[in-house]
């Protein structure tokens, strides 16, 4: 198992169930100082058990050369304590790290823009209802319920930030990256947008206007970039495989 995955177990374990495992600890701690008795380990008969092991097995069957990073072995800790008192059912946490690794992510928001490039009539009804258009696409999700699209232009140069935390539309972005939630990247966008841009390698020429998004619980923002001069030969799969994550947060052109 990756790095990666285990970065996301810790991630939903953490904060999901963290608030439960402080509990089952303290109460583990008040049965003993009480003289009860230690639980058995949970049956291997059990189903919920079944899925543990066999996650086990993924854990151990990527390198028996090494000994797990002590994340690794805190995340399966948490996760054997969290399963053995049925808080979490393993099955549904494979299908959630599944979802959040493989299912959604930028490939999802580069369709919208391939598409949007490609049937004139898909854009004008994405810019007017993000919504419904990116619905149309059956791309919308938890933390992207709500959607706006912004276009960039000649003109108009569109950038997004969260500066209350670090709302995000994971439907069709992935999770968001570190530099995204900051505190510097939350202040400094609004500030001085034109500047963290250029950090970022990209000058906006002072003719073009900054305009930037300020993403909440309720409405998220997704740029529609540019079409790159020189791709119209490309079909909307060659299109979307050209358009990238910074470049639908406002942060990079193509
Ligand atoms: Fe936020």
């Amino acid at each position: 198992m990756s790095l990666l995955s285990f970065q996301r177990r810790q991630h939903f374990i953490f904060s999901m169930f963290f608030g439960q495992l402080r509990e089952h600890v303290l109460n583990k701690k008040n049965r003993q100082a009480g003289g009860e008795t230690k639980k058995s380990p949970t049956s291997a008969a059990d189903p919920a058990s079944q899925g543990n092991i066999t996650r086990e097995r993924n854990l151990h069957s990527g390198d028996h050369q090494h000994v797990p990073s002590d994340i690794a072995l805190r995340v399966k800790a948490l996760e054997t304590v969290l399963t053995e008192k049925k808080l979490i059912d393993p099955r549904v946490l494979d299908k959630v790290i599944d979802r959040y690794e493989n299912q959604i992510g930028p490939h999802n928001g580069a369709r919208v823009v391939a598409k949007a490039w490609t049937d004139p009539n898909y854009r004008r009804r994405l810019l007017d209802d993000g919504t419904a258009a990116i619905g149309e696409l059956d791309l919308l999700g938890r933390q992207g319920e709500n959607m706006v699209v912004v276009e960039n232009s000649e003109c108009i140069h569109n950038l997004v930030v969260c500066t209350l935390c670090s709302c995000y539309p994971w439907p069709v972005l992935g999770l968001p990256p570190s530099w995204y939630k900051s505190s510097a990247y939350r202040a400094r966008a609004v500030a001085e947008p034109r500047e963290v841009l250029r950090e970022f390698g990209l000058d906006v020429p002072s003719e073009t206007e900054i305009r930037v998004w300020d993403s909440t619980a309720e409405t998220r923002y997704l740029v529609l970039p540019r079409r790159p001069q020189g791709t119209d030969e490309l079909n909307e799969d060659e299109l979307a495989a050209i358009v990238t994550r910074d470049a639908m947060i406002g942060a990079a052109v193509l």
